[in-house]
C-alpha cells in the first residue's frame, strides 16, 4: 500500500494532474464526502486528507508514505523539529504565491527600517520572519498568530504582517499594502526516507511521473 498525505483546497486540486500523468485517479470528492481516507483507482494507492501544516509530520513519522506541502510549511517544520527522515525530491511548482511584508497605507516601513525602529510584526510564520529580520538587522517582536493576520495592523495589534499573497486582492480588500517580497513559494513532493528505501521502484516511477507532469509555466 501506498499512502499519500494532502491538504484539501488547492493543494488536492492541484496535485490531481500530477496523481493523473501517474494513472493515479482520486475515486471520492474529498468536499463531498467526510471520510479522510480516499480510495483512488488503484487498490494499493491511498490519499489521506491532513491539515496542510501536518502533512510533514504523517510523512515524517511514516503515518504516510508521501504528500505535498508548501515551502512555506516545510521551513516552519524544519524549525520546530528536526526533518530528519523527510527527503524533498521535487519542487512540484503548484499553489504558487509569495511570502512577504505587509502594513496599513499609512505605515511608513521603509522609513521605520532606517530609522532602526523596533517592528511588531504578526505572523502565522515565525521562523521565515525572524531570519528574514534578523539578516536585514531589524528589530523585530514577533507576534505568533494562526489565521486571518490581516486583521492585525487593522487592529493595532501589530504594525506589519508576514503572509502568503497570490493575486493581492485579500490585502487589498483589507487596504493594505505589500512592502516586501521575502520568498516565492511552492508546494514540493516530500517522502518518508524508510519508504523511500522499502517501496523504492514505485516511489521512484511516481517521482518520474510527477517530474514530467510539472505545469510547463512555472
Ligand atoms: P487553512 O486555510 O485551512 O487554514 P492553510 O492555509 O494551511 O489551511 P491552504 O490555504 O490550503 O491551507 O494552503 C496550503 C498551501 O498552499 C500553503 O501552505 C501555501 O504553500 C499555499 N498557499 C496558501 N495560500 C495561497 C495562495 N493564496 N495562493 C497560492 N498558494 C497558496
Ligand atoms: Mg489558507
Amino acid at each position: 500500500m501506498l499512502t499519500l498525505a494532502l491538504s484539501k483546497g488547492r493543494i488536492f486540486e492541484e496535485t490531481l494532474p500530477l496523481l493523473a500523468a501517474a494513472g493515479i485517479v482520486v475515486t471520492e470528492d474529498p468536499e463531498k464526502t467526510r471520510k479522510l481516507i480516499l480510495a483512488t483507482n488503484q487498490p494499493d494507492v491511498r490519499v489521506v486528507l491532513v491539515r496542510a501544516t501536518d502533512v510533514p509530520t504523517y510523512v515524517q513519522h511514516g503515518g504516510a508514505d508521501l504528500g505535498v506541502a508548501g515551502k512555506d510549511v516545510l521551513i516552519e517544520h524544519a524549525a520546530e523539529s528536526d526533518a530528519a527522515g523527510l527527503y524533498q525530491p521535487l519542487d512540484l511548482q503548484i499553489a504558487r504565491c509569495r511570502m512577504s511584508v505587509a502594513t496599513r497605507a499609512d505605515f511608513d516601513y521603509e522609513a521605520a527600517v532606517k530609522q532602526g525602529s523596533r517592528i511588531r510584526v504578526a505572523t502565522k510564520y515565525t521562523a521565515v520572519a525572524r531570519q528574514h529580520f534578523a539578516d536585514k538587522g531589524v528589530h523585530v517582536d514577533l507576534i505568533k498568530l494562526y489565521g486571518s493576520m490581516e486583521l492585525a495592523p487593522l487592529t493595532g495589534l501589530a504594525d506589519a504582517i508576514v503572509d502568503l499573497v497570490s493575486t493581492g486582492s485579500t490585502l487589498k480588500a483589507n487596504k493594505l499594502v505589500e512592502v516586501e517580497r521575502i520568498m516565492d513559494i511552492s508546494s514540493r513532493l516530500v517522502v518518508n526516507q524508510a519508504a523511500l528505501k522499502l517501496k523504492r521502484e514505485r516511489i521512484r516511477a511516481l517521482i518520474a511521473a510527477f517530474a514530467g507532469a510539472i505545469p510547463a509555466n512555472a
